[in-house]
């Protein structure tokens, strides 16, 4: 018999009507002949609601007691939807995390899921139940109850599919799919049929808030199909499954963070392990840092900056505290009024010349860009705050995201059955469900290191130096650019070994003309990539890299993050020895695949 599960966030769930409705909709899947097992979040705004009352009486509420306190909207949710089921004449049952076996560490308010018995759930089904489970919630192993993080029910949702061998996992919600922008910010935003997980994974962890991270990690790793669709309608809405069925754009979607905040750590030793003794500090407060940019500047010291969540920034700034004690920074500085506007697509893996043409669109909307992180399947751009929606539009527009390619995917509403591992497979190589899994460590001697240094920070220059690389033919790779002192631009990017000397050339031409600059490279560079699932959420995994590194005395030249995979260029000379430094710190989590 099939199985599905089917997960009502908060505004499916708002009112007692609502409630009836979704109840309606799981027994109507019941009667079509699928055992359903429900996910339900807590009411409306209800989790706000609970945060406001905490707040009310503590500036700083200790996390378990936030946990005891906010796993409490969905208990509520649970237990009127079982009334309405079973007002309406079928049979249910609803459980807490607890009731159900979610095992989850001990991290309160952003737990993660170790593991999940399912003896209990199967029985309650195979009796002719519909199983009604409380989302975003555990208990730790000291019976403590704990919560994945906000938004963490679709998390739920897609791990209890994964355990119970589900057949799909419809995510019911106030949208009828996932959009190639959230409709809300851009109302010209269109839906796609079809997206990739690894895709949907860099948008969610980049800010479309339409799918929690974390559950597109677990959709990924145990090859569960996801639906998202309306709870008000019928229609067909977006299938999340591995391989779309088209790929002809670049772009596939575009996303925006808007509250993030930017922390420079100016002079600096340049030494291996200085990077470490940063991140290790952050990583402890289980903060996931984003487009980390390192210069090294002309005495021999070296500036870092990198981002975090606006919310985080107190925390973060602890720990930059902490690690400065050691590292001596000449200035710290940092700027909460930041945006990150990214674009994703698979296909920009193959398609050349996607970064110069979103430099292109905010030059021509004359956007500064602060800094820039790219990755095989994304980039990222840092803006102010008040420019933030104008670059969305812009990028969103530039990319045509607005109009439906020729090729679109045919629209799915039919339940698909689960395409890849048998789940039995991957719990048995994955110690706990949400440990980190790497499937592959990879050296590439191909690579060269450019570098423009100190070039007029305004808008337009990143389009004009990728413009004049892009004109020469040559494929960029790893880009990376941050502001630097004296509000100067630093631009590096990684290209084919072959095209060194003619990128070189390209870039002296460029400098020439802005009258202002440096070009600096080295030929021979070397690029290290960890990949797996969730590397960005993980927030252990980037100390592990420069934790092995410097172990082995390796000093890191450029680094660039995202959910599915991490770069870091080296010189060509340390390729070998760090490839295996790499190895063995991730011999444990690495996924023989
Ligand atoms: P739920 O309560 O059902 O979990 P959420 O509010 O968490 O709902 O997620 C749905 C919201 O996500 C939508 O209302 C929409 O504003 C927002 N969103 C952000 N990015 C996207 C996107 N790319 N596609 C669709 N919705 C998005
Ligand atoms: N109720 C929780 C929240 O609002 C979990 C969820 O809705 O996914 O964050
Ligand atoms: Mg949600």
């Amino acid at each position: 018999m099939s199985l599905i599960v089917q997960k009502f966030g908060g505004t499916s769930v708002a009112d007692c009507e609502k409630i009836v409705a979704a109840a309606r909709k799981a027994i109507r899947a019941q009667r079509e002949g699928h055992q359903v097992v429900m996910v339900v979040s807590a009411m409306g705004k209800n989790t706000d609601v609970l945060v406001d009352l905490a707040q009310q009486v503590s500036d700083n509420p200790p996390a378990r007691e936030m946990d005891m306190l906010l796993s409490t909207g969905e208990q509520v949710s649970v237990a009127l939807m079982a009334m309405a089921i079973d007002a309406l004449g079928s049979k249910a049952v609803s459980l807490t995390g607890a009731q159900i076996g979610i095992r989850t560490d001990s991290t309160h308010t952003k737990a993660r899921i170790r593991s999940i018995e399912t003896s209990r759930v199967k029985q309650l089904l195979d009796e002719g139940n519909i199983v009604i489970a409380a989302g975003f919630q555990g208990i730790d192993e000291n019976l403590n109850i704990t919560t994945l993080g906000r938004g963490g029910s679709d998390t739920t949702a897609v791990a209890l599919a994964a355990v119970l061998d589900a057949d799909t996992c419809e995510i019911y919600t106030d949208v009828d799919g996932v959009y190639t922008t959230d409709p809300r910010v851009l109302p010209d935003a269109r839906r796609v049929p079809q997206i990739a997980y690894d895709e949907m994974l860099e948008l969610a962890s980049l800010g479309a808030g339409v799918m929690h991270s974390r559950s597109i990690e677990f959709a990924k790793k145990f090859g569960v199909p996801i639906h998202v669709r309306s709870s008000f309608t019928d229609v067909p809405g977006t299938l999340i499954v591995h391989d779309p069925e088209s790929r002809t754009r670049p772009v596939s979607g575009a996303a925006i963070t808007k509250k993030e905040a930017r922390i420079t750590l100016e002079g600096i030793p340049d030494e291996p392990g200085v990077s470490l003794e940063l991140f290790r500090r952050i990583a402890a407060k289980a903060i996931s840092v984003d487009m980390i940019v390192q210069n090294i500047s002309k005495d021999g010291k070296a500036n870092i900056s990198f981002t975090v969540p606006q919310n985080e920034l107190k925390v973060t700034l602890d720990a930059v505290k902490q690690a400065s004690e050691l590292l001596q920074p000449e200035n710290v500085t940092f700027d909460d009024h930041v945006s990150k506007v990214s674009v994703v697509g698979l296909g920009m893996a193959t398609l050349p010349g996607v970064a110069n043409k979103m430099f292109q669109v905010l030059s021509e909307a004359g956007i500064n860009i602060q800094a820039i992180s790219t990755s095989e399947i994304k980039i990222s751009v840092l803006v102010s705050q008040a420019d933030a929606q104008r670059a969305l539009q812009a990028v969103h527009n530039g990319f045509e995201l607005d109009v439906t390619p020729e090729d679109s995917p045919a629209e799915v509403s039919s339940v698909r059955v689960r395409d890849v591992t048998d789940p039995a497979i991957v719990v048995q190589r994955l110690r706990e469900m949400e440990d980190l899994a790497i499937d592959d460590i990879e050296l590439d001697r191909s690579q060269s290191l450019l570098l423009v240094r100190r070039v007029p920070d305004h808008p337009g220059i990143a389009a004009q130096v990728f413009d004049a690389v892009a004109a020469k033919g040559i494929n960029i790779d790893v880009i990376i650019q941050n502001v630097g002192r004296d509000d100067c631009a630093n631009v590096s990017f990684t290209c084919p070994v072959a095209d060194y000397e003619k990128a070189f050339a390209a870039l002296e031409e460029v400098v020439k003309e802005m009258g202002e600059g440096e070009v600096e490279g080295n030929r021979e560079a070397a690029k290290l990539t960890v990949s797996g699932i969730g590397l960005r959420s993980h927030t252990g995994v980037g100390v592990r890299m420069f934790q092995a590194l410097s172990s082995a005395g390796i000093n890191v030249d450029l680094i660039s993050t995202s959910e599915v995979r991490v770069n870091v260029i080296v010189d060509e000379h340390e390729g070998e020895p760090g490839l295996k430094a790499l190895q063995a710190a991730f011999k444990d989590v690495l996924l023989d695949t």
